[in-house]
């Protein structure tokens, strides 16, 4: 094992504190995975690539990691609350197909995004609709404990009752007198004892495609409980690592502690990390408000918010070169700016290989530099840090490429070993000749190419050729819209 002084930054505690796993030499991780009712956007995205490189680095440190990332395919309610469909269940509804064919398009979609974004798979990846007795299981220990009741075949979790002995609240620093407060209670539409509890099992109404028999009604559990009882079934009571995205601090994850801190698992988790959100126009990207762009859109350029398409390897290099910690904005500026970036950096690589050492050192110290750059990583995974640093040992090569500095062995073998080590095993930055374009790519560049001449020949007045290629592609199932923003297509 590398040594190391890694700090991470723990939610719970608000501050940097020293990551020293329960078991030494293992680590157990848990990040909360999609709902998998529609495709990941890019802003879900960024979430799962800081995770990506935290995995990364975990194991290049040498620790033996166990990363559990779930699927929700059930359970996830419209408002994030306990009212509302099913997102799935909606979804299924409104296309007229089986809950489970939505759950296996979306999951397929997301695998596949990931993929190209470079991550690594982890190494389990359970599904809430496979975990419903574990999750049942786990509602009759909250029972035994005092802190659940039933109503009507629904089972809540007794928030009040649970903080006269614990502190709901406790990590996303609230006070259960502010939730009140801030909790208008919708009169006579909740069952609930009181606005704060939260569901574990949900009756369903008869219409309600996805259902599972239990002690107390054919149903469905509670968004919060699958995350729970997956992660204590893979990891045990108490594990290293959860992560998610900020959004998910409150609720979901003041719940997950409390259900488990209900059943005397104490602390269930000791490190909370949270991944800051990606915004379009200084907003959140979220799926509900429409506010976001999906990483296909990007990858082939077929969207009215850039000029150009982007690689998978730049967007990736653009969401490192900001903190997983703050926000970060995604704007044509700051996308071509990483792609110059990038270019450079993976220029440098490749000169790299084809430069033979000489006896003298350049004024280059590599050791200096490789202790930099752990150091990085080491202060809460400073992907921005690390990045600053191997532009430095950019610039030495390309100082002794141009013939300005020599270079000796040792800087040379430093060099190469680190920088693959740095960039491809813990940024997870594929070399250039990885992202082989799909299929599907390769149609949407084509059909890109073709709205250039079409609009080429538009301004020429020549619309007989103009025409043409509308009425063609028409023809193929491609529909071109004209719009304020540009032309844009739809398969159909
Ligand atoms: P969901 O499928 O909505 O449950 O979200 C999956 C993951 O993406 C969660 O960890 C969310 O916190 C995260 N997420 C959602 N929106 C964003 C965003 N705009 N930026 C970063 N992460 C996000
Ligand atoms: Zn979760």
């Amino acid at each position: 094992m590398i040594e190391n002084s890694l700090v991470v930054l723990n939610s719970l505690s608000g501050k940097k504190e020293d990551f020293e796993p329960l078991n030494p030499g293992y680590v157990g991780m848990y990040v909360c995975g999609p709902t998998v009712y529609s495709n990941v956007h890019l802003g879900n995205c960024r979430t799962f690539i800081s995770f990506d490189v935290i995995y990364r680095y975990l194991r290049h440190l040498g620790y033996k990691v166990r990363y559990v990332r779930n699927i929700t395919d059930a359970g996830h309610l419209e408002n994030d609350a306990d009212s509302g469909e099913d997102r799935i269940a909606k979804k299924a509804r409104i296309e007229n197909i089986e809950p489970m064919e939505v759950v296996q398009h979306y999951t397929v979609d997301f695998h596949q995004i990931l993929e190209k974004f470079n991550t690594l798979p982890p190494s389990i990846e359970p599904t809430a609709t496979g975990h419903i007795v574990e999750q049942i299981e786990f509602i009759k220990k909250i029972f035994d404990a005092g802190f659940a009741y039933e109503i009507n075949g629904s089972v809540y979790f007794d928030v009040l009752k649970y903080n006269q002995t614990h502190h709901y609240g406790k990590l996303s620093r609230r006070k259960i007198e502010e939730l009140i407060h801030n909790t208008r209670s919708l009169e006579g539409q909740s069952e609930k004892k009181n606005p704060q509890d939260f569901a574990l099992w949900k009756k369903a109404e008869p219409q309600h495609i996805m259902r599972w028999p239990s002690p107390w009604s054919d149903g469905f559990p509670g968004w919060h409980l699958e995350c729970t009882a997956m992660s204590t079934k893979y990891l045990g009571d108490s594990f290293d690592i959860h992560g998610g995205g900020l959004d998910l601090k409150f609720p979901h994850h003041e719940c997950e502690i409390a259900q488990a801190q209900s059943v005397h698992i104490n602390p269930p988790v000791k490190y909370w990390l949270h991944a800051n959100m990606l915004t379009l126009n200084g907003k959140k990207m979220s799926k509900s408000t429409g506010n976001n762009i999906l990483p296909m859109d990007i990858f082939t350029g077929n969207n009215d918010k850039f000029s150009k398409p982007y690689s998978p390897e730049v967007v990736r290099f653009f969401m490192l070169q900001a903190h997983y910690t703050s926000v970060l904005d995604i704007s044509e500026e700051a996308l071509d700016a990483s792609e110059k970036g990038y270019q450079k950096l993976m220029d440098a690589v490749n000169r790299l290989t084809k430069i033979n050492p000489g006896k003298k050192a350049g004024a280059f110290n590599h050791e200096q530099w490789q202790k930099k750059c752990y150091a990085a990583m080491n202060d809460d995974f400073n992907s921005p840090v690390l990045i600053a640093h191997l532009f430095e040992a950019v610039k030495f090569i390309n100082r002794v490429v141009n013939k300005d500095h020599p270079i000796d062995e040792s800087q040379l073998e430093i060099l190469n070993k680190m920088l693959s080590t740095f960039i491809h095993d813990i940024l997870g930055i594929a070399p250039m000749q990885k992202s082989s374009s799909s299929k599907e790519e390769i149609l949407h560049k084509t059909i890109a190419l073709l709205i250039e001449l079409r609009n080429n020949a538009r301004n020429d007045k020549d619309f007989k050729t103009s025409d043409r290629i509308r009425d063609q592609l028409l023809e193929f199932g491609i529909q071109l819209k004209d719009g304020k923003e540009g032309t844009h297509f739809t398969l159909n």
